[in-house]
Protein backbone atom coordinates (compact mmCIF):
# COMPACT_ATOMS: atom_id res chain seq x y z
CA UNK A 1 0.00 0.00 0.00
CA UNK A 2 1.16 3.46 -0.32
CA UNK A 3 2.05 5.70 2.34
CA UNK A 4 -1.00 7.99 1.31
CA UNK A 5 -3.73 5.23 1.89
CA UNK A 6 -2.32 3.87 4.44
CA UNK A 7 -2.31 7.41 6.58
CA UNK A 8 -5.80 7.31 4.81
CA UNK A 9 -7.45 4.16 6.25
CA UNK A 10 -5.37 5.21 9.40
CA UNK A 11 -7.19 8.06 10.02
CA UNK A 12 -10.28 6.69 9.58
CA UNK A 13 -10.23 3.35 11.42
CA UNK A 14 -7.31 3.12 13.51
CA UNK A 15 -7.28 4.82 17.57
CA UNK A 16 -4.22 6.84 18.60
CA UNK A 17 -3.37 6.97 22.30
CA UNK A 18 -5.16 9.98 23.72
CA UNK A 19 -7.21 10.81 20.91
CA UNK A 20 -10.15 11.41 19.14
CA UNK A 21 -11.81 9.93 16.30
CA UNK A 22 -10.44 10.96 13.44
CA UNK A 23 -7.11 12.01 14.95
CA UNK A 24 -5.52 15.40 15.33
CA UNK A 25 -2.64 15.10 13.70
CA UNK A 26 -1.07 13.11 11.21
CA UNK A 27 0.99 10.45 12.53
CA UNK A 28 4.64 9.80 11.11
CA UNK A 29 4.53 6.25 9.17
CA UNK A 30 7.19 4.56 10.24
CA UNK A 31 8.80 1.71 8.16
CA UNK A 32 11.63 0.50 10.08
CA UNK A 33 13.82 1.27 12.88
CA UNK A 34 17.32 0.56 13.76
CA UNK A 35 19.89 1.93 16.76
CA UNK A 36 18.73 5.07 17.65
CA UNK A 37 17.43 5.83 14.30
CA UNK A 38 13.75 5.83 12.71
CA UNK A 39 13.12 5.39 9.32
CA UNK A 40 9.98 6.72 7.88
CA UNK A 41 8.15 5.70 4.71
CA UNK A 42 8.46 9.06 3.17
CA UNK A 43 10.60 11.96 3.86
CA UNK A 44 9.12 14.92 6.61
CA UNK A 45 10.69 18.18 6.81
CA UNK A 46 13.74 16.62 4.45
CA UNK A 47 14.47 13.62 7.30
CA UNK A 48 13.63 10.27 6.10
CA UNK A 49 15.34 9.37 9.66
CA UNK A 50 15.02 10.45 12.81
CA UNK A 51 16.87 10.07 15.65
CA UNK A 52 14.26 9.00 18.48
CA UNK A 53 14.67 10.43 21.67
CA UNK A 54 11.90 8.57 23.11
CA UNK A 55 12.80 5.36 23.42
CA UNK A 56 9.13 4.56 22.43
CA UNK A 57 8.19 5.45 25.73
CA UNK A 58 10.80 4.86 27.91
CA UNK A 59 11.11 1.01 26.42
CA UNK A 60 13.46 0.80 23.85
CA UNK A 61 16.92 1.22 25.92
CA UNK A 62 19.26 -0.94 23.77
CA UNK A 63 17.75 0.89 20.74
CA UNK A 64 16.07 -0.91 17.87
CA UNK A 65 16.81 -4.01 16.00
CA UNK A 66 19.74 -5.04 18.30
CA UNK A 67 21.44 -8.18 16.89
CA UNK A 68 21.17 -9.88 20.70
CA UNK A 69 17.36 -9.57 21.13
CA UNK A 70 16.82 -10.13 17.54
CA UNK A 71 18.25 -13.15 18.07
CA UNK A 72 16.64 -14.12 21.55
CA UNK A 73 13.01 -13.51 19.25
CA UNK A 74 14.00 -16.10 16.58
CA UNK A 75 15.53 -18.66 19.02
CA UNK A 76 12.64 -18.54 20.99
CA UNK A 77 9.93 -18.48 17.69
CA UNK A 78 11.93 -21.43 16.34
CA UNK A 79 10.73 -23.30 19.59
CA UNK A 80 7.12 -21.76 20.74
CA UNK A 81 5.80 -18.29 20.44
CA UNK A 82 3.04 -19.07 23.56
CA UNK A 83 1.94 -21.71 25.15
CA UNK A 84 -0.92 -21.18 28.16
CA UNK A 85 0.86 -21.08 32.18
CA UNK A 86 -1.95 -22.80 33.70
CA UNK A 87 -0.58 -26.09 34.09
CA UNK A 88 2.32 -25.41 32.10
CA UNK A 89 5.77 -23.30 32.44
CA UNK A 90 8.60 -23.24 30.34
CA UNK A 91 12.19 -21.94 30.43
CA UNK A 92 12.06 -17.97 29.26
CA UNK A 93 9.21 -17.34 32.11
CA UNK A 94 11.45 -19.27 34.54
CA UNK A 95 14.79 -17.68 33.90
CA UNK A 96 13.21 -14.14 33.70
CA UNK A 97 11.55 -14.50 37.44
CA UNK A 98 14.55 -15.72 38.63
CA UNK A 99 16.78 -12.39 37.13
CA UNK A 100 13.75 -10.11 38.20
CA UNK A 101 14.04 -11.68 41.74
CA UNK A 102 17.94 -11.50 41.71
CA UNK A 103 18.22 -7.99 40.46
CA UNK A 104 15.42 -5.99 42.29
CA UNK A 105 15.49 -4.92 46.14
CA UNK A 106 16.22 -7.39 48.37
CA UNK A 107 13.09 -9.17 49.71
CA UNK A 108 11.13 -9.70 46.52
CA UNK A 109 10.84 -13.60 45.73
CA UNK A 110 7.60 -13.76 43.97
CA UNK A 111 6.80 -12.81 40.28
CA UNK A 112 3.87 -12.25 38.15
CA UNK A 113 4.44 -11.72 34.95
CA UNK A 114 1.96 -9.61 33.12
CA UNK A 115 1.03 -8.62 29.74
CA UNK A 116 1.16 -4.36 30.27
CA UNK A 117 2.38 -2.27 33.07
CA UNK A 118 -1.69 -1.13 33.67
CA UNK A 119 -2.17 -5.06 34.49
CA UNK A 120 0.90 -5.70 36.59
CA UNK A 121 -0.94 -2.39 38.34
CA UNK A 122 -4.20 -3.95 38.99
CA UNK A 123 -2.47 -7.08 39.84
CA UNK A 124 -0.40 -5.37 42.50
CA UNK A 125 -3.67 -3.45 43.85
CA UNK A 126 -5.77 -7.43 44.02
CA UNK A 127 -2.85 -8.71 45.75
CA UNK A 128 -3.21 -5.59 48.64
CA UNK A 129 -6.31 -5.79 48.96
CA UNK A 130 -5.91 -9.52 49.39
CA UNK A 131 -3.74 -9.90 51.60
CA UNK A 132 -5.35 -8.00 53.80
CA UNK A 133 -8.74 -9.33 53.28
CA UNK A 134 -7.29 -12.88 53.71
CA UNK A 135 -6.18 -11.54 57.22
CA UNK A 136 -9.41 -10.64 58.49
CA UNK A 137 -9.16 -6.69 57.72
CA UNK A 138 -12.43 -6.36 55.20
CA UNK A 139 -12.11 -2.53 55.46
CA UNK A 140 -8.51 -2.33 54.24
CA UNK A 141 -9.37 -1.36 50.41
CA UNK A 142 -8.58 2.34 49.86
CA UNK A 143 -4.92 3.12 48.27
CA UNK A 144 -3.39 6.18 48.99
CA UNK A 145 -0.86 8.27 46.72
CA UNK A 146 0.28 11.28 46.03
CA UNK A 147 -1.11 14.02 43.48
CA UNK A 148 1.02 14.39 39.92
CA UNK A 149 1.50 10.41 39.50
CA UNK A 150 0.51 8.31 36.68
CA UNK A 151 0.06 4.28 37.31
CA UNK A 152 -2.39 3.35 33.63
CA UNK A 153 -5.01 3.63 32.21
CA UNK A 154 -7.12 0.84 33.03
CA UNK A 155 -9.59 1.67 36.23
CA UNK A 156 -8.03 1.03 39.52
CA UNK A 157 -4.61 2.50 37.84
CA UNK A 158 -6.84 5.33 36.42
CA UNK A 159 -8.01 6.05 40.08
CA UNK A 160 -4.82 6.63 41.92
CA UNK A 161 -3.64 8.84 38.39
CA UNK A 162 -3.18 12.57 39.22
CA UNK A 163 -6.81 13.73 39.61
CA UNK A 164 -6.67 16.08 37.14
CA UNK A 165 -4.61 14.78 34.66
CA UNK A 166 -6.79 11.30 35.22
CA UNK A 167 -9.70 13.76 34.17
CA UNK A 168 -11.19 12.40 37.65
CA UNK A 169 -14.44 14.85 37.92
CA UNK A 170 -15.65 12.86 34.29
CA UNK A 171 -15.59 10.06 36.47
CA UNK A 172 -16.54 10.97 39.36
CA UNK A 173 -18.83 8.37 41.61
CA UNK A 174 -17.55 5.30 38.81
CA UNK A 175 -13.92 5.35 39.99
CA UNK A 176 -13.07 3.96 43.63
CA UNK A 177 -12.32 6.80 45.56
CA UNK A 178 -8.53 7.04 46.74
CA UNK A 179 -6.52 9.04 49.65
CA UNK A 180 -4.55 11.48 47.93
CA UNK A 181 -1.17 13.38 49.74
CA UNK A 182 -0.48 16.65 48.09
CA UNK A 183 2.41 16.14 45.16
CA UNK A 184 6.22 15.73 46.90
CA UNK A 185 8.00 18.85 46.17
CA UNK A 186 9.85 18.96 43.36
CA UNK A 187 13.97 18.36 43.67
CA UNK A 188 15.74 15.17 43.23
CA UNK A 189 18.42 16.81 45.25
CA UNK A 190 16.42 19.37 47.70
CA UNK A 191 15.85 18.65 51.29
CA UNK A 192 12.86 16.95 52.69
CA UNK A 193 10.79 19.62 53.54
CA UNK A 194 9.38 18.64 57.13
CA UNK A 195 5.61 20.06 56.89
CA UNK A 196 5.05 17.80 53.75
CA UNK A 197 6.54 14.80 55.85
CA UNK A 198 4.18 15.43 58.50
CA UNK A 199 0.99 15.76 56.17
CA UNK A 200 2.53 12.38 54.80
CA UNK A 201 2.49 10.49 57.99
CA UNK A 202 -0.20 12.27 59.15
CA UNK A 203 -2.42 10.92 56.47
CA UNK A 204 -1.02 7.11 56.17
CA UNK A 205 -2.04 7.56 60.22
CA UNK A 206 -5.19 9.38 59.61
CA UNK A 207 -6.49 6.68 57.12
CA UNK A 208 -4.49 3.06 58.04
CA UNK A 209 -7.85 1.70 59.36
CA UNK A 210 -9.17 1.69 55.37
CA UNK A 211 -5.94 1.78 53.27
CA UNK A 212 -4.65 -1.32 51.52
CA UNK A 213 -1.79 -0.07 50.21
CA UNK A 214 0.08 3.12 49.15
CA UNK A 215 1.16 3.08 45.65
CA UNK A 216 3.50 5.52 44.02
CA UNK A 217 6.33 6.01 41.95
CA UNK A 218 9.77 6.38 42.88
CA UNK A 219 11.76 9.78 42.39
CA UNK A 220 10.62 10.27 38.97
CA UNK A 221 6.53 10.99 38.50
CA UNK A 222 6.73 10.14 34.73
CA UNK A 223 3.38 10.88 32.59
CA UNK A 224 2.17 13.13 35.23
CA UNK A 225 3.99 15.13 35.04
CA UNK A 226 7.98 14.30 34.54
CA UNK A 227 8.62 15.83 38.08
CA UNK A 228 11.25 14.60 40.08
CA UNK A 229 11.30 14.63 44.01
CA UNK A 230 13.60 13.65 47.12
CA UNK A 231 14.27 9.77 47.91
CA UNK A 232 14.07 10.51 51.72
CA UNK A 233 10.11 10.82 50.78
CA UNK A 234 10.45 7.10 50.06
CA UNK A 235 11.78 6.38 53.34
CA UNK A 236 9.07 8.55 55.08
CA UNK A 237 6.59 6.11 53.19
CA UNK A 238 7.93 3.05 54.56
CA UNK A 239 8.43 4.09 57.81
CA UNK A 240 4.60 5.30 58.41
CA UNK A 241 3.37 2.07 56.34
CA UNK A 242 5.60 0.17 58.43
CA UNK A 243 4.06 2.03 61.62
CA UNK A 244 0.73 1.74 60.16
CA UNK A 245 0.20 -1.80 59.07
CA UNK A 246 -0.14 -0.69 55.04
CA UNK A 247 1.56 -1.71 52.63
CA UNK A 248 3.86 0.04 49.94
CA UNK A 249 3.65 -0.35 46.25
CA UNK A 250 6.22 1.41 43.97
CA UNK A 251 5.54 1.55 40.61
CA UNK A 252 8.84 1.60 38.54
CA UNK A 253 7.23 0.87 35.28
CA UNK A 254 8.94 3.73 33.44
CA UNK A 255 11.75 4.34 36.08
CA UNK A 256 13.36 0.54 36.05
CA UNK A 257 16.34 -0.78 34.16
CA UNK A 258 18.96 2.08 34.88
CA UNK A 259 16.82 5.14 33.71
CA UNK A 260 16.97 7.31 36.90
CA UNK A 261 21.03 6.25 37.44
CA UNK A 262 20.28 3.05 40.01
CA UNK A 263 19.10 -0.18 38.53
CA UNK A 264 15.58 0.96 40.36
CA UNK A 265 14.66 4.34 41.63
CA UNK A 266 14.44 2.77 44.90
CA UNK A 267 17.96 2.33 45.58
CA UNK A 268 17.95 6.11 45.69
CA UNK A 269 16.73 5.53 48.60
CA UNK A 270 17.32 1.90 49.84
CA UNK A 271 13.71 0.99 50.55
CA UNK A 272 11.97 -2.44 50.18
CA UNK A 273 8.59 -2.01 48.83
CA UNK A 274 5.93 -4.81 49.21
CA UNK A 275 5.34 -4.82 45.96
CA UNK A 276 6.51 -3.82 43.19
CA UNK A 277 5.95 -2.99 39.40
CA UNK A 278 8.07 -3.10 36.73
CA UNK A 279 6.99 -2.73 32.44
CA UNK A 280 8.07 -0.64 29.52
CA UNK A 281 11.95 -1.30 29.40
CA UNK A 282 11.52 -5.08 30.33
CA UNK A 283 11.29 -6.39 27.00
CA UNK A 284 14.29 -3.43 25.50
CA UNK A 285 10.63 -3.03 23.69
CA UNK A 286 10.14 -5.17 21.71
CA UNK A 287 6.80 -6.89 23.24
CA UNK A 288 4.41 -6.27 25.79
CA UNK A 289 5.15 -7.82 29.34
CA UNK A 290 5.37 -6.34 32.63
CA UNK A 291 6.00 -7.79 36.01
CA UNK A 292 4.29 -7.77 39.65
CA UNK A 293 6.76 -8.88 42.26
CA UNK A 294 5.70 -9.14 45.85
CA UNK A 295 7.39 -10.29 49.27
CA UNK A 296 7.01 -13.38 51.02
CA UNK A 297 5.31 -11.98 53.43
CA UNK A 298 2.27 -10.91 50.92
CA UNK A 299 2.65 -14.03 48.92
CA UNK A 300 1.86 -16.50 52.20
CA UNK A 301 -0.50 -13.77 53.23
CA UNK A 302 -2.47 -14.53 49.97
CA UNK A 303 -2.08 -18.45 50.05
CA UNK A 304 -3.00 -19.05 53.62
CA UNK A 305 -6.49 -16.81 53.34
CA UNK A 306 -9.80 -17.63 52.59
CA UNK A 307 -9.88 -18.03 49.15
CA UNK A 308 -6.19 -19.38 49.00
CA UNK A 309 -5.27 -18.30 45.50
CA UNK A 310 -4.41 -14.99 43.66
CA UNK A 311 -7.14 -15.30 41.09
CA UNK A 312 -5.58 -13.92 38.34
CA UNK A 313 -4.66 -14.93 34.86
CA UNK A 314 -4.26 -13.60 31.74
CA UNK A 315 -4.55 -15.87 28.76
CA UNK A 316 -0.59 -14.40 27.49
CA UNK A 317 0.86 -14.92 31.15
CA UNK A 318 4.66 -15.18 31.03
CA UNK A 319 4.18 -14.90 27.02
CA UNK A 320 7.90 -17.00 26.07
CA UNK A 321 8.35 -14.64 23.09
CA UNK A 322 8.35 -11.57 25.62
CA UNK A 323 9.96 -13.60 28.42
CA UNK A 324 12.98 -14.73 26.18
CA UNK A 325 13.92 -11.02 24.50
CA UNK A 326 13.31 -9.84 28.68
CA UNK A 327 15.59 -12.00 29.58
CA UNK A 328 17.80 -10.87 27.10
CA UNK A 329 17.68 -8.04 26.88
CA UNK A 330 18.38 -7.62 31.11
CA UNK A 331 20.93 -9.63 30.28
CA UNK A 332 22.53 -7.29 27.76
CA UNK A 333 22.38 -4.43 30.43
CA UNK A 334 23.71 -5.90 33.09
CA UNK A 335 26.75 -7.09 30.96
CA UNK A 336 27.72 -3.87 30.18
CA UNK A 337 28.23 -0.54 32.13
CA UNK A 338 24.51 0.69 32.18
CA UNK A 339 25.23 3.09 34.95
CA UNK A 340 28.23 4.70 33.18
CA UNK A 341 25.89 4.65 30.01
CA UNK A 342 23.47 6.40 31.75
CA UNK A 343 25.82 9.42 33.16
CA UNK A 344 27.49 9.69 29.67
CA UNK A 345 24.10 10.24 28.62
CA UNK A 346 23.12 12.64 32.31
CA UNK A 347 26.35 14.43 31.46
CA UNK A 348 25.01 15.12 27.59
CA UNK A 349 21.39 16.18 28.49
CA UNK A 350 23.05 18.51 31.24
CA UNK A 351 25.07 20.17 28.76
CA UNK A 352 22.30 20.23 25.81
CA UNK A 353 19.67 21.26 27.61
CA UNK A 354 21.57 23.95 29.56
CA UNK A 355 20.76 27.09 26.46
CA UNK A 356 17.10 26.30 27.24
CA UNK A 357 17.27 27.92 30.68
CA UNK A 358 17.52 31.26 29.97
CA UNK A 359 14.60 31.31 27.63
CA UNK A 360 11.95 33.34 28.54
CA UNK A 361 8.62 31.08 29.01
CA UNK A 362 11.15 28.26 30.58
CA UNK A 363 9.84 27.03 33.97
CA UNK A 364 12.68 24.59 34.91
CA UNK A 365 15.63 22.68 33.21
CA UNK A 366 15.80 18.92 35.03
CA UNK A 367 17.99 15.87 34.16
CA UNK A 368 18.20 12.94 35.99
CA UNK A 369 20.06 9.74 34.78
CA UNK A 370 18.85 9.38 30.97
CA UNK A 371 15.71 11.61 31.51
CA UNK A 372 15.94 15.51 30.32
CA UNK A 373 13.36 17.88 30.93
CA UNK A 374 12.18 21.20 29.46
CA UNK A 375 9.37 22.79 31.59
CA UNK A 376 7.28 25.80 30.25
CA UNK A 377 5.24 28.49 31.96
CA UNK A 378 2.57 27.12 29.83
CA UNK A 379 1.16 24.25 27.66
CA UNK A 380 3.51 23.13 25.20
CA UNK A 381 2.34 23.81 21.40
CA UNK A 382 2.62 20.04 20.47
CA UNK A 383 2.42 20.83 16.40
CA UNK A 384 4.61 23.72 16.77
CA UNK A 385 7.39 21.52 18.92
CA UNK A 386 7.14 18.40 17.41
CA UNK A 387 7.79 19.86 13.65
CA UNK A 388 10.60 22.12 15.01
CA UNK A 389 11.86 18.32 16.20
CA UNK A 390 11.73 17.27 13.01
CA UNK A 391 13.55 19.72 11.57
CA UNK A 392 16.33 18.74 13.96
CA UNK A 393 16.26 15.24 12.63
CA UNK A 394 14.74 14.25 16.01
CA UNK A 395 11.39 12.21 17.13
CA UNK A 396 10.07 14.14 20.45
CA UNK A 397 6.26 13.71 21.81
CA UNK A 398 5.96 17.13 24.16
CA UNK A 399 3.36 16.91 26.14
CA UNK A 400 1.46 18.96 28.94
CA UNK A 401 3.76 21.77 29.86
CA UNK A 402 7.02 19.69 29.23
CA UNK A 403 9.66 19.22 26.36
CA UNK A 404 11.06 15.79 27.37
CA UNK A 405 13.53 13.02 26.08
CA UNK A 406 14.82 9.44 27.66
CA UNK A 407 17.01 8.49 24.84
CA UNK A 408 17.88 4.95 24.28
CA UNK A 409 21.27 4.11 26.27
CA UNK A 410 23.11 3.32 23.25
CA UNK A 411 22.77 7.34 22.18
CA UNK A 412 26.03 8.17 20.97
CA UNK A 413 27.47 11.84 22.30
CA UNK A 414 26.93 13.14 18.91
CA UNK A 415 23.18 11.90 18.88
CA UNK A 416 22.74 13.21 22.57
CA UNK A 417 23.52 16.64 21.25
CA UNK A 418 21.36 16.27 18.46
CA UNK A 419 18.43 15.61 20.55
CA UNK A 420 19.35 18.16 23.05
CA UNK A 421 19.16 20.72 20.30
CA UNK A 422 16.39 19.89 19.17
CA UNK A 423 14.53 19.93 23.05
CA UNK A 424 15.63 23.59 22.81
CA UNK A 425 14.31 24.10 19.43
CA UNK A 426 10.58 22.79 20.42
CA UNK A 427 10.54 24.87 23.30
CA UNK A 428 11.48 27.96 21.01
CA UNK A 429 8.34 26.96 18.68
CA UNK A 430 6.28 26.76 21.87
CA UNK A 431 6.82 30.13 23.46
CA UNK A 432 7.93 31.88 20.32
C1 LIG B 1 3.46 3.48 31.36
C2 LIG B 1 3.19 3.35 32.79
C3 LIG B 1 2.16 2.52 33.28
C4 LIG B 1 1.23 1.74 32.37
O1 LIG B 1 1.88 0.81 31.59
P1 LIG B 1 1.20 0.26 30.22
O2 LIG B 1 2.13 -0.78 29.74
O3 LIG B 1 1.10 1.46 29.31
O4 LIG B 1 -0.14 -0.25 30.60
C5 LIG B 1 1.99 2.44 34.65
N1 LIG B 1 2.78 3.12 35.50
C6 LIG B 1 3.77 3.92 35.08
C7 LIG B 1 4.64 4.63 36.06
C8 LIG B 1 4.01 4.08 33.72
O5 LIG B 1 4.98 4.90 33.29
Amino acid sequence: MTPSALLDLDRRHVWHPYAPMPGLDEPLLVESAAGVRLTLAQPVRGHRELIDGMSSWWAAIHGYRHPVLDRAAADQLGRMSHVMFGGLTHEPGVRLAKRLVDMTPEGLEHVFLADSGSVSVEVAVKMCLQYWRSRGRHRKTRLLTWRGGYHGDTWHPMSVCDPEGGMHHLWSGTLPGQVFAPAPPSGFDAEPDAAYVSELRGLVRRHAEELAAVIVEPVVQGAGGMRFHSPAYLRVLREACDEHDVLLVLDEIATGFGRTGTLFAAGHADVTPDVLCVGKALTGGYLTMAATLCSTRVAEGISRGELPVLAHGPTFMANPLAAAVADASIGLLLEQDWAGEVRRLERGLSEGLEPARTVPGVRDVRVLGAIGVVQLDRPVDLVAASQAAIREGVWLRPFRDTVYTMPPYVTPDEDVARVSAAVCAAVAASVG
